[in-house]
């Protein structure tokens, strides 16, 4: 397989900008990391539907990237991602991204030709009976019918994952981007044994993959904390990495491949986890945030108080007021208690402090809600819709809101993640 020109490195960050003004407040996180002895290679992302919530394009992603590394003078890689990408949305990517996020979740169960699937067990003997992985101790048992019923689920999904591939590798050259694969938007978890399988067959479509998004298991919901069993979680990621190491020797899969964490943000109890991982493996991750800098947005313009936390009122009326429109392209990856939701009129007479200590994520703090939180993570819609009066307000306030951005990024994700502190 073609080695890529372009390396994302062991530690790398996935950071969403939804208004395009705080690369240079996340970036700062990075610099900030770098202080602290770490690379942490930052990836602007931002998927197509964020992109049509909001009617930016792709470019101004890029122009924003850009601009923050000249400010900061970064001199290692960065990134712009074209997440959650599919056949048909590509295009308008092609130009400014040099990472894409191939989504396959919707081919997932869709049956493969049988002659696909007879093809692919008979490549792969090694799949069939015992296999070893280094520093698991548990072989994986995989019979013909696991491997045949893997294939059956995945095959035509991979295979879809190789024509995305090569439309951007025909617009863009081989090695001239970092190609992901992402599967978690779907409804069940892949096993570390189908993670496996799975990789085979993106070797077989010749996709040099450098991150990889299977979905795990529990709840990953937006903004706020990992919802299921802690050392579940732990021992699937330990196994997943045998996994990626297994097939990277075995498939010739490139040797920096590793797991990306979607919806990553805000899950600060599987965050020592991922650490202790990476620590007794050696493997790399790829901590994908996304909408998490947009709540920084919101807290900053609340400590900023007069006009700032007006806005910021205004706009949890607004989002309260359009709950279920908000809600409905993100049903699957929120949980809201509507009993937990103030009224319009209870959050007018709010504080700043008040404001603030209800949507900042500090778990435990009794003054937290993360039914606000998760509201207005898909709120940013009503923001977009307010045009110049927020961008406008977005610049009075930013130092304010730049440090909220880069405080959240680096002490509350970075810091645990990949330094391995405690938030
Ligand atoms: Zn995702």
């Amino acid at each position: 397989m073609a080695t890529s020109k372009l390396k994302l490195g062991r530690y790398s960050i996935g950071t969403g900008d939804r208004f395009a003004h705080q690369a240079k407040a996340q970036l700062q996180a990075c610099v900030k990391a770098l202080e602290s002895g770490i690379e942490v290679v930052p990836v602007w992302n931002k998927s197509n539907r964020e992109h049509t919530i909001i009617g930016s394009e792709p470019t101004s992603t890029r122009q924003a990237a850009d601009a923050a590394v000249k400010a900061l003078n970064w001199k290692l890689p960065y990134y712009c991602d074209a997440d959650h990408i599919t056949i048909q949305t590509v295009d308008r990517f092609l130009a400014p991204c040099d990472f894409f996020t191939i989504d396959v979740a919707d081919f997932i169960g869709q049956p493969a030709e049988p002659a696909h699937i007879e093809a692919f067990v008979n490549r792969h003997p090694e799949l069939l009976g015992s296999i070893e992985l280094a520093g698991i101790d548990q072989p994986f048992d995989i019979t013909r019918e696991i491997l045949t019923g893997t294939a059956h689920k995945f095959l035509a999904a991979v295979k879809k994952a190789g024509e995305v591939y090569r439309k951007v590798e025909h617009a863009k050259g081989a090695g001239n981007f970092i190609p992901e694969v992402s599967m978690d938007e779907t409804d069940r978890a892949q096993s570390p044994v189908e993670l496996l399988i799975i990789l085979a067959a993106i070797a077989d479509e010749g996709i040099p993959v450098q991150t990889i998004a299977p979905k795990f298991s529990g709840r990953f919901n937006k903004g706020v904390d990992y919802v299921g069993h802690v050392a579940q979680f732990e021992r699937e990621m330990a196994l997943d990495v045998a996994a990626i190491a297994y097939a990277v020797r075995q498939y010739g899969l490139p040797d920096d491949l590793k797991l990306s964490v979607h919806s990553g943000s805000d899950k600060f109890s599987i965050y020592p986890a991922i650490y202790a991982t990476m620590q007794s493996t050696g493997a790399g991750v790829h901590l994908k945030t996304a909408g998490t800098t947009w709540l920084e947005e919101l807290i900053g313009l609340a400590e900023a108080g007069g006009d700032g936390l007006a806005l910021a009122k205004e706009i949890y009326a607004e989002a309260l007021a359009h709950l279920e429109e908000l809600c409905a392209p993100y049903a699957t990856v929120i949980d809201i208690d509507p009993a937990r939701l103030p009224s319009a009129d209870e959050v007018r007479k709010w504080t700043s402090v008040q404001y603030t200590s209800a949507l900042r994520h500090v778990e435990g703090a009794p003054a937290y809600n993360d039914s606000v939180r998760q509201l207005l993570h898909v709120g940013f819609k009503i923001a977009a819709k307010m045009g110049p009066r927020y961008i406008d307000l977005l610049e009075a306030n930013e130092p304010v809101i730049a440090k909220n951005v880069t405080e959240n990024l680096f002490d509350r994700h970075i810091a645990p993640v990949f330094l391995g502190r405690s938030i």
